[in-house]
């Protein structure tokens, strides 16, 4: 028989699941709260009744999601993580070490339909959503792995994450419950390659979360070339729906600028990118392109990116650069997977 993955449960789910397998409603608490202290296992329940324990066993399972490979970066202590579910499929997921904290990178989708050509995860296709409770589960695993509370949480693995729309809100709510990891709002961050309507809705869920736009490109133009999605949101749509997101919400938007060599990195689309950004609640992040394997874009120079940089600046819209982690392990998402999978 399948068994129920119980970090897919709301609390008050698991109430009616334990009321129906004839357990008292307070023994839901106690489960919850070994369940999020990171147990992978009934059996060390120690304050459940063996015999509930037993029937817990025959139905539910926790996670679903085994660490199949870890890779640590020497350099920096970056750690990659791939994943198997119990399909038997393979996401990936970053744990980052910053002064501020623990910060995890984690995928939303098993494969991705966004198409980005510059992406690992894009020649590979789709398969399915991801669960919350497999959301969830990467998460314990790594704070597990870890031995240390992990303070941020990122949606920039494998996957759009507004392809997942309710599953991630839902996820975000609970990792911000006080009963289950606690998180505040103001530490996490979903990332979008810019679905237009799922911004509105995220605008309207009265939830503090950062929010990212992968804009890498200045006109539709050149996004189009790089990101087929451009083709269905035209970018003064992304911008008019932004002007409605920081109106409504009083939050900046991030909007990350992923670096390609000849592509999108001249001075005249900085230009472009500084007025049309211009009176936005915005911050540019730059990222050099992670080179894929087979793929063909390369870096951009370190004075291109700083000439990007300075024209961005003068257009008054507030620039970082991205410092690259873990790249002695492949930790650019979709990288670890992509080489697994040998496509
Ligand atoms: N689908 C979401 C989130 C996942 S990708 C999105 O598009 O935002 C997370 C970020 O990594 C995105 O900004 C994406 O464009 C970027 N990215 C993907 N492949 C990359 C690569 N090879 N080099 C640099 N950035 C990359």
């Amino acid at each position: 028989m399948q068994t129920t993955n119980i970090l897919d449960l709301e609390m008050s789910e698991l109430k009616n699941e334990i009321e129906k397998l004839g357990e008292p409603v307070f023994r839901a608490k106690q489960l919850w709260q070994w369940i999020y202290q990171g147990t992978e296992s009934f059996d060390q329940m120690s304050n459940l009744p063996k015999s509930f324990r037993e029937k817990l066993k025959q139905h539910f399972h926790i996670g679903g999601m085994e660490i199949a490979q870890r890779m640590i970066s020497e350099k920096d202590g970056t750690r990659k993580y791939l994943f198997a579910t119990l399909d038997g499929k393979a996401v990936e997921g970053v744990l980052m070490k910053y002064r501020y904290g623990n910060s995890v990178c984690l995928s939303t989708q098993i494969g991705c339909r966004m198409g980005c050509q510059f992406c690992a995860s894009a020649g590979l296709g789709m398969d399915r959503s991801l669960t919350v409770g497999e959301m969830m589960a990467q998460l314990l695993s790594i704070q597990k792995d870890i031995g240390e509370r992990v303070s941020h949480v990122v949606l920039m693995g494998i996957g759009e994450p507004f392809d997942n729309y309710e599953n991630v809100i839902r996820f975000l709510r609970r990792l911000n419950a006080p009963d289950t990891m606690a998180i505040s709002y103001r530490r996490m961050t979903v990332s979008t390659c810019g679905l237009v309507p799922e911004i509105l809705r995220f605008a309207n869920e009265e939830i503090p979360v950062n929010l990212s736009i992968s804009l890498h490109a200045p006109n539709d133009e050149i996004r189009a070339k790089i990101m087929p999605i451009a083709k269905r949101y035209a970018f003064d749509k992304i911008l008019s729906t932004c002007h409605i997101y920081t109106q409504k919400t009083g939050r900046r938007i991030t909007f990350e600028y992923t670096l390609m060599q000849g592509v999108n990195d001249a001075d005249e689309h900085a230009e472009e990118l500084g007025k049309r950004l211009s009176g936005l609640l915005c911050h540019v992040n730059m990222i050099p392109v992670n080179p894929v394997d087979g793929g063909s874009f390369s870096k951009s120079s370190k004075e291109r990116v700083e000439a990007f940089k300075s024209i961005l600046e003068e257009h008054r819209i507030p620039v970082t650069v991205r410092r690259e982690l873990g790249g002695d392990i492949s930790a650019a998402c979709g990288q670890l997977r992509k080489n697994t999978l040998g496509k």
